[in-house]
């Protein structure tokens, strides 16, 4: 089975077909992910003493789930409500439970949550990049700004594009956030565009279109949204090589 699938002309969420969805859990690849970073988020989150987290791209529920097994008080959102679907599944099955879980956009976060505001915000796995446009990146990241109590704490990750850009792709799967038997790569990558296909066991092939986000920019568009004190991780420590890591994780915080 080969689904391209386009999303030029929708929401970047809308990638994630019922289709995908079914498959996400396998791509995500739990418990080999859980077990490389779910203690770094959880210990991240508590030490700074949150206990109302939402999570904005919950997608099938790895992290949100990973966060109520740990005693936070999880809010789940996710433009996907297919992702979402699969993410409450997912958490009956770990037997945990969401405070809300809701289909939201990014672009409306501030709207849809109205006057709640919360102790720390994730938005993982690679889940910021689905925006192509700078002023949706702006928006976007005053909404979370909006919805965090100041103090609160902000976490995204992202692929390390400025590696893949500068010196080429060659991940080195340590830290690819990717199940058993799953063949990802680059279909396509230039200075807007990185798409990826995964292909699975059994064939099937699915491709997501990202936007190739520099780290330098994302720091930027965080402190011009209003956060401070922005910290990165490369592979979940610092201080890392640039071009070592798989993954940057940046942390920001609202005054
Ligand atoms: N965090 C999950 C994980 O690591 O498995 C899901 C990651 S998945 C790559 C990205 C998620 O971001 C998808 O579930 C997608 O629906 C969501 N997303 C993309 N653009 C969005 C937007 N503008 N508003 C809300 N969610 C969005």
């Amino acid at each position: 089975m080969s689904q391209a699938l386009n999303a030029e002309a929708g929401w970047q969420y809308e990638q994630y077909t019922p289709g995908f969805a079914d498959y996400w859990d396998d791509l995500v690849g739990w418990e080999t992910r859980l077990a490389r970073e779910g203690a770094f988020y959880n210990r991240l989150v508590g030490a700074h003493g949150a206990k109302k987290v939402i999570d904005l791209a919950t997608g099938t529920g790895v992290n949100a789930v990973s966060l109520a097994k740990a005693g936070f008080d999880v809010t789940a959102v996710d433009g996907s409500e297919n992702m979402l679907i699969k993410a409450r599944e997912n958490a009956e099955k770990y037997g945990v439970k969401f405070a809300d879980s809701r289909a939201v956009d990014w672009l409306e976060l501030d709207q849809v949550m109205g006057t709640e505001q919360y102790d720390a915000a994730v938005c993982l796995g690679n889940s910021f990049t689905h925006l192509f446009d700078h002023e949706d990146r702006r928006t976007a990241l005053l909404a979370m700004y909006r919805v965090l109590r100041p103090g609160g704490m902000l976490i995204i990750d992202q692929r390390n594009y400025d590696d893949m850009l500068d010196n080429g792709y060659s991940s080195k799967h340590t830290y690819c956030y990717t199940g058993e038997g799953v063949d990802v790569g680059p279909a396509e990558l230039h200075r807007t565009m990185a798409r990826f296909q995964y292909v699975f066991a059994d064939g099937a092939t699915f491709q997501l279109k990202m936007y190739p986000l520099r780290q330098d920019y994302l720091t930027h568009l965080l402190e011009d949204a209003g956060f401070i004190n922005v910290e990165r991780y490369g592979d979940l420590q610092k201080p890392y090589y640039r071009n070592d890591v798989d993954f940057i994780q940046q942390v920001a915080y609202r005054p």
